[in-house]
């Protein structure tokens, strides 16, 4: 779902900025409603822009004015309609009762539309295409990818996110990841209010009491590494084994209520029978499918990763296969092969960043844009955002993901949204990263 431009500029009567005259401070606010009996989260951040961003469940957006804002907030916050009403009239000069009224029903009426149940699950839509980097210039990221580290190192990270109104981390737990850190930064994250993933390789989260305990810890979503229905097509690249624990794991995961997401990596060997794998997925009732290519540029043409052309023959196949059995699709941006390393390990270790609306973020602060090469923009524990966005390398690539890229040659691509995967320029290139 995608909800833009709910309100339409007011003049406001005060000088300075309507959410100054408001009272209502930039920043990230969270609430939890109960909507007939199941807890309904929201963010909402407010931009020094005056403008807003009202995130529902992790899983819809809606863009908002400084006019939405102020009500979204009033209403998320309980306050009665007068109320509300009598606010806009003050700080809009010509807003009558009667149009403010009709703009408070109008958000109530979003609201309950979004924090239905069918909208709580799952985490997936807001890098959905139809949440586009094109339409929605983010001020900000929406979330962040940070590889799991000791505590010492995340709690600050995440402090730090919460400052700066950044709602979502998905923590990449690597192999043999430390199952201690990641209870741990899981709780944080919630203590802290924001939406807690973890991207992780079936065998590593069916560790001990590791699911239970990030159940406990309130987890949102859990990706889980699965590339095929042939279990060793996933094995030669997940390891001895994983595709069985990646079909236990999602099953739990799916049993403890928590969003379950199939990580699906696209390889020359994995393509071969993609649609059966998103059918095998549909089988197991897991519909939120997350896909990333590895690809090779033409001239380097390697065994195992796809080349630019093949890379788009696959979107059309994975797309077509997940609308016919209603996969919630997202893409993730493509992953140059580096030569120097097995396929195995690139596909292990995953994608750069969650998509287009997400930053990679080092436990050290260091913040990589999510495609391009692997040049870092800035430190978020030393710098404000303002100094990152400005930032080279942070420039260019919302640069390329904002100027649209869709065309004619092969119409009605999702993952032409953001960039044109034909071009190894709009990939991740992680190959200065070690
Ligand atoms: S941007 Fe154009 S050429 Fe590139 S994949 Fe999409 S439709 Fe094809």
């Amino acid at each position: 779902m995608k909800l833009q431009d709910l309100f339409v500029p007011r003049r406001k009567i005060s000088a300075g900025s309507p959410l100054a005259a408001a009272r209502i401070e930039p920043g990230l606010y969270h609430y939890v409603r109960d909507a007939a009996g199941t807890p309904a989260r929201f963010h909402l951040r407010v931009d020094s822009t005056d403008t807003g961003l009202l995130v529902a469940n992790a899983a819809a957006v809606a863009k908002l004015r400084a006019s939405g804002v102020i009500i979204a907030k009033a209403v998320l916050e309980g306050q009665p309609d007068p109320s509300i009403v009598g606010r806009l009239t003050t700080v809009f000069r010509g807003v009558t009762a009667d149009q403010a009224r009709r703009d408070v029903e109008r958000v109530r009426d979003v609201i309950s539309k979004l924090e239905s149940p069918k909208d709580s699950y799952p985490i997936l839509n807001m890098a959905d295409p139809a949440f586009s980097s094109v339409d929605v210039p983010l001020e900000r990221p929406l979330s962040a990818d940070v590889p799991l580290a000791e505590p010492e190192r995340i709690v600050p990270l995440l402090d730090r996110l919460w400052e700066l109104a950044i709602p979502h981390v998905t923590f990449v737990a690597g192999e043999g990841c430390n199952p201690q850190w990641l209870i741990r930064a899981v709780e944080r994250t919630e203590d802290l209010g924001l939406i807690a993933g973890v991207r992780i390789r079936g065998t590593d989260l069916l560790q001990g009491t590791l699911l239970a305990d990030l159940a406990t810890a309130g987890v949102d979503h859990v990706d889980v590494l699965y590339l095929s229905r042939d279990p060793s097509v996933h094995d030669a690249l997940a390891g001895a084994g994983d595709h069985g624990a990646a079909v236990r794991a999602l099953s739990e995961i799916q049993r403890c209520e928590i969003c379950a997401v199939a990580e699906v990596a696209l390889v020359e060997t994995t393509l071969h029978a993609i649609e059966e794998t998103i059918e095998s997925l549909v089988a197991r009732d897991v519909i939120n499918a997350a896909v990333f290519a590895v690809a090779a540029p033409e001239r380097e043409k390697a065994e195992g990763p796809l080349s630019g052309g093949a890379l788009v023959q696959a979107a059309m196949l994975v797309e077509e296969s997940a609308e016919q059995h209603g996969v919630r699709l997202i893409w993730y941006p493509p992953l140059r092969f580096d030569p120097r390393l097995p396929l195995a390990q690139q596909v292990r270790r995953g994608p750069r960043s969650s998509g287009d609306s997400a930053i990679r973020l080092e436990p050290d602060g260091t913040v990589i844009p999510g495609r391009g090469p692997w040049q870092p923009a800035g430190n978020l524990m030393a710098g404000d955002w303002d100094s990152i966005r400005n930032e080279p390398s942070y420039q260019a690539y919302r640069r390329r993901v904002e100027t649209d890229t869709h065309c004619d040659t092969c119409p009605g691509l999702a993952i032409c949204a953001a960039d044109c995967p034909r071009h190894p320029e709009g990939w991740a290139d992680d190959r200065g990263k070690d």
